[in-house]
């Protein structure tokens, strides 16, 4: 199914220091769909409260490769093992990425992961419990994982990564931006580079984003052009997908309808909306126009501005 989502943003936090005329910006959209949110989710399945391998209670620690959740001891020895065989990540301390998480909720958590892992664990196999000697634990995570002991053969976790969708982000103009096209490799991000220009450009670009099965938010955040990096984020705000996305699957196929509005994602005092946004289906595209403003500016004051 095809999306098209017109943007319009308005005043990113310009630095005082540089003139207007070198200002430049980057503008990265992505799809961060609330994965950690997601993920804090998943943890609190109830076959997720107790560790994959030894059943202690409330572990805090996952393998993102192997999609499950264990405790700080068996993280210890899954450390050991190597981050091909299992990648360990603190849920409350570490940095996630969306593949990590993506993994981990395709996974669904130690039922499914062990109902693999385990599928030919011989019956009154002693597994270790919480309170088991790192020996005892490390010999059976050894099996269970390196040696893959009582893994039925052919079964195998394969990373798998469907999409619902393409969405086209066509930024229509803005103040205090400039963008132009630049596709990353990642299928559901793209980011724009940099030229130079005015405070008050007019653009009409398009980035095509894929949209994976497990979306959020888009999000979309502007930097400064010199400083390319997570702490100098100029401005952001995000998209909600959800008004759009299950409003186009529940009309069916955009195609077969003439135009009409399908849904509405309303302007509230949390979101990033300067008015409510309608989705249309315009010529067979589900479509929606948004009119932002940026949200966590480091400085200044923000006005909106609908200019269409
Ligand atoms: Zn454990």
């Amino acid at each position: 199914m095809a999306f098209v989502l017109c943007v319009e943003m308005s005043n990113g936090y310009h630095r005082p220091e540089k003139p207007a005329s070198e200002a430049s910006f980057h503008l990265k959209c992505l799809i961060i769909t609330g994965q950690m949110r997601k993920l804090k989710e998943l943890m609190l399945k109830s076959d997720n409260r107790i560790c994959a391998d030894c059943g202690a209670q409330d572990p805090k620690w996952a393998s993102a490769n192997i999609g499950i959740f264990i405790c700080l001891k068996c993280s210890d020895i899954h450390r050991s093992l190597g981050t091909d065989i299992s990648k360990v990540l603190s849920v409350t301390l570490d940095e996630w990425s969306d593949g990590d998480i993506e993994s981990m909720i395709e996974v669904g958590g130690n039922s499914y992961a062990n109902s693999i892992y385990e599928a030919f664990l011989p019956k009154g196999f002693p597994k270790p419990k919480s309170n088991s000697s790192y020996e005892e634990r490390s010999k059976f995570i050894r099996s269970k994982y390196e040696s893959q002991e009582f893994l039925k053969p052919s079964l195998r976790i394969v990373e798998m990564r469907e999409f619902i969708g393409d969405l086209k982000v066509k930024v229509v103009r803005g103040s205090n931006l400039a963008v132009r096209d630049m596709f990353s490799s990642d299928p559901y991000k793209a980011q724009t580079t940099v030229k130079p220009s005015d405070l008050n450009p007019i653009w009409n670009e398009e980035l095509t984003l894929s949209v994976p099965q497990t979306y959020g938010a888009l999000k979309l955040q502007v930097y400064d052009q010199d400083v390319f990096s997570a702490d100098d984020i100029m401005g952001e705000a995000e998209v909600d997908l959800q008004p759009m996305i299950t409003s186009a699957m529940a009309f069916g196929d955009p195609e077969l309808l003439g135009n009409m509005q399908i849904g509405k994602w309303l302007k509230t005092s949390d979101n990033a909306l300067i008015s409510d946004s309608i989705v249309n289906i315009v010529d067979g595209k589900v479509k929606q126009e948004v009119s932002l403003q940026l949200q966590n500016v480091e400085s200044g004051e923000i006005e909106g501005t609908r200019t269409e």
